[in-house]
């Protein structure tokens, strides 16, 4: 019989053991009697073992544990006892019939497998078929932030954030059906539970095992929340990237356009400086009204020329210059210069200049940047309306700024822009760069003021920008 055998008397000592339990055991003969099984034992089970027997003996009830036997040539044997209270006709305890079967490969296995599950470098959860986990390692234990004791008595489900946990069961449920090695979730964010209630980005693969009791499946847990924001960083870094090389290519080309531009420019303004002079050696034959209009070309000339290069200085990280101003008059000059554009479009143009505005402390072309901008954008958000009203009002708002509002009767913000308006390159025209409204906003943040929109009550929106009040501390001469 491959199965040992042994019987005990109403004292609990063996009486007889069939050569099986000696090998077993490694005792033979005499030393097999008695109590000598005990020496047998390893001394790490003896004393466990021991008081369970005589519990048994003193109850008379059957035995059940698994335990080793150490022999004396070093092997160690694993028994699943078992042994049944034996009583005669009378009801007279007789003592005991036993039975061992050697299970040490079955343990050397699951020894094997909980070493392998400890030395995993994942958290493992094994579970059964229903979803109870079964079995857990070390690092389970920490990433969830449970007691193996707790950890046992759980289901999978209460390890995943209530929004996934339907999913998770329906996923479960279809994998229970058809179990294969692999990633869980594809390309989905899958996310973890912890017992403090926190949540963490997981990675989860999923290995089915088949046992006697069904099919287990073991899941190799890891959080990735440090690799995943690694990941976005990376991607953030990326598109910081790509705006950066598009913003230094659109600086070069800035810088090469005033450059190009420059030349035309002066040329312009000395042809027609030229003309002027020859036309008025003519006396009173030219009409008076051309030579002004001239002046006025080589001004606007000259307007340009100082864009061109102001530009130039912009892009290069060239000096500003900063003046202490009246910003009426810095807005004024610009609302005049887009007048005739305004005329052409059909555009109802109001300047309400705020009274006893202190001086600001700008850029005056730069902030004529920002206004043109501001205005060519209201334009031609208002190009499909038939009214078109486009007002610009400057007033004193909060302790040190002046505040200009440009509002319009246009078609409002498009929805699909809101978040990204003062980003470079945003745009929802099919000729547009995208880049006005961001520049706009780095001029008026250099200048240490805020541009922002908002909508108009009734149709339409408004742009507003704040600079900064020049310090009054009595030096008005600068001006
Ligand atoms: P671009 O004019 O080249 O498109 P901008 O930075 O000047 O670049 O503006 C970006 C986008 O913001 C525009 O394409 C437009 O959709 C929107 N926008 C700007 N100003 C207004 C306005 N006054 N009314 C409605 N939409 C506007």
């Amino acid at each position: 019989m491959p199965v040992g055998e042994y019987l005990t008397d109403s004292s609990g000592a063996c009486i007889y053991v069939n050569e099986k339990w000696s090998e077993f055991t490694g005792l033979w003969g005499d030393s097999t009697m008695g109590d000598g099984w005990r020496d047998a034992l390893h001394p790490d089970d003896r004393d466990v073992v021991v008081s369970m027997w005589q519990e048994a003996v003193k109850n008379r009830t059957n035995f059940e544990a698994e335990y080793r036997f150490l022999r004396p040539d070093g092997e160690v044997v694993w028994i699943q006892g078992l042994a049944t209270a034996n009583f005669a006709e009378n009801d007279q305890f007789l003592g005991h019939v036993g039975t061992n079967i050697d299970v040490t490969a079955r343990k050397q296995t699951e020894n094997l497998f909980r070493t392998l599950l400890e030395a995993a470098p994942d958290a493992t959860i094994v579970v059964d078929g229903d979803g109870s986990i079964i079995l857990v390692n070390a690092q389970a234990l920490s990433l969830f932030g449970y007691s193996r004791k707790e950890l046992l008595s759980k289901k999978i489900e209460d390890l995943i954030p209530a929004h996934a946990r339907a999913g998770h069961l329906a996923f479960r449920v279809a994998y229970t059906n058809k179990p294969r090695t692999r990633l869980m979730g594809g390309n989905m964010e899958l996310h973890g539970l912890r017992g403090d209630g926190t949540e963490f980005a997981a990675e989860v693969s999923l290995s089915p095992i088949e046992t006697g009791e069904g099919t287990f499946i073991s899941a190799a847990i890891r959080d990735v929340t440090e690799r995943k924001a690694a990941e976005r960083r990376l991607q953030e870094l990326q598109s910081e990237l790509n705006q950066a090389s598009r913003w230094s290519m659109m600086g070069m080309l800035g810088a090469t356009l005033a450059h190009e531009l420059n030349q035309p420019m002066t040329a312009v303004m000395n042809y027609v400086r030229a003309s002027q002079r020859i036309l008025e050696a003519h006396g009173d034959r030219v009409p008076k009204e051309s030579l002004d209009l001239m002046t006025k070309a080589i001004e606007q000339a000259d307007v340009a020329g100082k864009i061109v290069q102001n530009l130039r200085q912009f892009v290069e990280r060239g000096e500003t210059e900063y003046a202490i101003v009246d910003l009426n008059l810095v807005v004024g000059e610009i609302s005049a210069a887009s007048l005739p554009e305004m005329g052409q479009r059909g555009v109802n143009f109001r300047f309400r200049p705020g009274a006893d505005l202190p001086s600001v402390l700008i850029d005056c072309l730069q902030v004529q940047q920002v206004v043109e901008n501001l205005f060519r954008n209201a334009m031609e958000a208002m190009e499909a309306r038939d009214d078109r009203e486009l007002t610009i009002e400057t007033s004193l708002v909060k302790d040190g700024f002046v505040e200009v509002a440009v509002s319009d009767s246009g078609s409002g913000i498009s929805p699909e822009i809101a978040d990204t308006l003062f980003k470079p390159f945003a745009t929802t025209k099919t000729g547009g760069l995208g880049v006005g409204l961001a520049i706009s906003r780095s001029i008026v943040l250099a200048h240490g003021g805020q541009l922002w929109t908002e909508p108009k009550p009734g149709g339409g929106s408004v742009f507003r920008f704040t600079v900064p009040v020049a310090a009054t501390n009595g030096n008005e001469h600068a001006e």
